[in-house]
């Protein structure tokens, strides 16, 4: 593996390029040591806000939950409380209502857990709650989309390792469904294919970059990752929200989500930060060959180096990856699929 890529790579689903430039000297990191400490996290914190039987900040008492518990933010983004009337701006600027809903999910009550530490059971059970989430969120008549999305770790901004994740019920669809859902209908349009369904079909003919697979899901680093360790979960099947799978297939999409977020955890032995989110299609209209999936975008290049995003990303909208997705694959595909915390 002397990778030296350097290419231009289309994005299929954001339809964009990505700039894979992966001829720097870039060591693996498997089997070194990183020598840092991680704190011992207590498995209950008095002023967690997350945490069973706590008062949070608003006033209201969470339930003395034993697996998961979801409640609406005390500090949503965007709430039934948002002011309607809102004074117009001047043209061409446009403004409107930041209607819609923000709950909170969490997924264990054990404050010193991550997903990477759940059994698989309590994975699908959390994929259970999502699904029950979407139903509800999606027949609201204000809602046009449902995001569900989990930062982990401080890099991301995320102070408190209690594991939980949040949803946002929005009067809008996020830029990026909106792009995908268009880039998915005119696939099916012109070819008669669901867009995904080639993507999965073209990792499996390379298959250097299938992290796990089994009858109903599989995960990959994508062909076109923006980010070193970017990872897909999907379905084998089509469906456009997780809402629409059977028990199985969601069992199944566990099992490979959990097996992921091991091998994140295993890659440096300790807790692998992350923006997890999934891509669900819009809750109104149609979407023609919109396949759900999860895609993880991991900040670090290297236990203590962010990607920063800078010149081409923030200046020109374009990604510039300089590490190469077969590689950064062969390195999550070497480390264990059990979690280095349960092997003794
Ligand atoms: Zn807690
Ligand atoms: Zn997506």
């Amino acid at each position: 593996m002397n990778g030296h890529t350097w290419e231009e790579r289309w994005h299929p689903l954001r339809e964009e390029w990505v700039i894979v430039a992966a001829h720097r000297q870039n060591r693996p990191w498997i089997g070194e040591q990183v020598g840092r400490r991680y704190e011992t996290v207590p498995a209950y914190v008095p002023d967690c806000y997350l945490c069973p039987g706590n008062l949070r900040v608003g006033g209201a008492r969470n339930a003395e939950y034993d697996s998961t518990f979801v409640f609406d933010n005390d500090h949503p983004s965007v709430g039934p409380d948002a002011p309607v009337d809102l004074e117009p701006p001047v043209a061409p600027y446009r403004n409107r209502p930041a209607r819609g809903l923000a709950r909170v999910v969490c997924y264990s009550p054990r404050h010193d857990l991550t997903l990477a530490e759940l059994d698989v059971s309590e994975v699908d059970e959390l994929l259970a709650v999502w699904q029950q989430q979407y139903r509800d969120l999606a027949a609201r008549p204000e809602v046009e989309h449902v995001l569900v999305f989990e930062n982990k770790g401080a890099v991301v901004g995320v102070s408190n390792p209690h594991p939980h994740c949040q949803i946002y019920a929005t009067n809008f669809v996020f830029r990026t469904i909106e792009v995908e859902a268009a880039a998915a209908a005119r696939h099916l349009a012109d070819t008669g294919r669901v867009l995904f369904q080639d993507i999965l079909a073209a990792e499996r003919r390379d298959g250097r970059r299938i992290l796990v697979e089994n009858d109903v899901a599989m995960a990959f680093v994508p062909y076109f990752a923006r980010y070193a360790y970017e990872v897909f979960v999907a379905p084998a099947a089509t469906h456009a929200s997780l809402a629409a799978l059977s028990n199985d297939e969601r069992r199944g999409l566990a099992s490979v989500l959990l097996e992921v977020v091991i091998r994140f955890d295993n890659l440096w032995q300790m807790p692998f930060p992350y923006v997890m989110a999934l891509h669900q299609a819009p809750t109104r209209g149609e979407h023609p060959g919109f396949h759900f999936h999860i895609e993880f975008h991991p900040p670090l290049r290297k236990p203590d180096l962010l990607k920063y995003l800078a010149g081409p990303e923030i200046g020109g909208g374009n990604f510039l990856s300089d590490t190469s997705p077969e590689e950064k694959a062969a390195e999550l595909r070497a480390v264990p699929g059990v979690h280095y915390k349960h092997r003794s």
